[in-house]
């Protein structure tokens, strides 16, 4: 099985490679994913298999039975979406859209699932089981396309045994993959202050309320919640990106606008922090005679690999790949929708390195120059179909 899945992934890259690259000249951002949605059902019809579609409107999903396709079942997910960013790439994939770009690998993605369908398709009849292709919507914006795909059952009808998803990875060499058991992502929450003072002339404070002095002592006073209030044991995050306070030299504004982000990998603590920050930041604007207006939007919550699968699937990895290109991954702090299904279903999310130095491949994820090393695509596909069919064996 091993020799096989790896001779039809090779047979198969260059094909892979050119999805990859159409979907790469036609991003769509998220939630608007039409015609990468019938892109890839029309992929997978002509593959021989019928999809779901219209699942969270721009989603679908595909079955690929095997022998005895109750016997169990995994799921395999891929996102489809882009950003709003124009690509500063000069390559003949460049995206054809203005200001819209693949600039998190999300068409590698759905190009590798794509690669998968047709790898399983043609093995069907030598793996027991049933695997689950989930192409999703809206990856980068909340509320996410995951938990829109939960809502509408995704993971029934039938229920998969454990999910599995990949994403790219600038920093890692492409040929390398990488795993992390247990916590990986934090939750995301966005945090937005208005701070309410009285505003006028700045040589007579006395006469005033200063939102940006109160402003000031709110944003020094939040962090002392992340080193006073949060377990040590437990990662987290507190950063303010902007502090609007729109007055001059000697006008002191009515108001000030802050927002920032909070990121935990701990359910209980990310509550209690919420909590901790509206009542400090609403003590200290009242203490100092304004008052402050604290909205918190949930974002994702955290990503937690499921340990044992975790390692079960590491070690197929290693089968695939050779353990010298299986690497350990640090905990990252960013965000990550599939982390909703990790909340529901044992769930494995790995990194699929698209580095190159030689040959220059070495921008961030959500960058304008953001490209991958198109080889990782063979190893993207092969390598999650000889996953899955691992796991329907355990
Ligand atoms: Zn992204
Ligand atoms: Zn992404």
């Amino acid at each position: 099985m091993l020799d096989s899945i790896k001779s039809l992934a090779h047979q198969y890259a260059a094909d892979i490679v050119n999805t990859r690259r159409h979907l790469h000249a036609h991003p769509e951002l998220s939630f608007q994913e039409r015609n990468t949605a019938r892109f890839v059902a029309d992929q997978l019809k002509a593959i021989g298999i019928t999809p779901q579609e219209g699942v969270a409107d721009t989603g679908l999903t595909a079955l690929i039975e095997g022998r005895n396709p109750s016997s169990r079942v995994i799921a395999l997910r891929a996102d489809m979406d882009a950003l709003p960013i124009h690509e500063a790439n000069n390559v003949p994939y460049k995206s054809t859209v203005e200001g819209v770009m693949h600039a998190c690998g999300h068409d590698a993605h759905t190009a590798s699932l794509l690669g998968v369908a047709r790898i399983l398709h043609v093995l069907r009849d030598q793996f027991d089981g049933t695997v689950k292709l989930v192409f999703q919507p809206g990856e980068e914006k909340a509320p996410g396309g995951a938990s829109l795909m939960i809502k509408e059952g995704v993971l029934e009808n039938p229920t998969p045994a454990s999910m599995i998803g990949q994403h790219v990875a600038p920093n890692i060499p492409v040929g390398k993959i990488g795993f992390r058991e247990g916590m990986y992502m934090a939750s995301t929450d966005e945090l937005y202050l208005t701070v309410r003072g009285k505003g006028g002339h700045a040589a007579m404070p006395d006469n005033l309320v200063d939102p940006v002095l109160i402003a000031s002592h709110i944003i020094v006073a939040l962090q002392q919640i992340i080193s006073r209030n949060r377990p040590p044991a437990s990662p987290s995050v507190l950063s303010f990106g902007r502090f609007i306070a729109d007055g001059v030299t000697n006008v002191i504004p009515n108001e000030v606008t802050i927002q920032g982000t909070f990121r935990c990998m701990n359910e209980g603590w990310r509550a209690e922090g919420q909590r901790r920050m509206v009542k400090l930041a609403e003590g200290i604007a009242e203490a100092m005679g304004g008052s402050c207006e604290f909205t918190i939007v949930n974002g994702y919550p955290f990503l937690k690999n499921h340990p044992e699968l975790t390692r079960r699937i590491r070690a197929q990895a290693v089968e695939y790949m050779g353990a010298d290109n299986v690497v350990d991954l640090d905990l990252w702090m960013a965000g990550e929708d599939f982390a909703f299904y990790s909340q529901v279903v044992d769930s494995c999310f790995y990194r699929l390195g698209t580095r190159n130095e030689s040959r220059g491949i070495i921008s961030g994820v959500h960058t304008p120059t953001f490209d991958i090393d198109e080889a990782a695509l063979e190893t993207g596909a092969g390598l999650m179909s000889w996953l899955a069919v691992r796991e329907l064996m355990v």
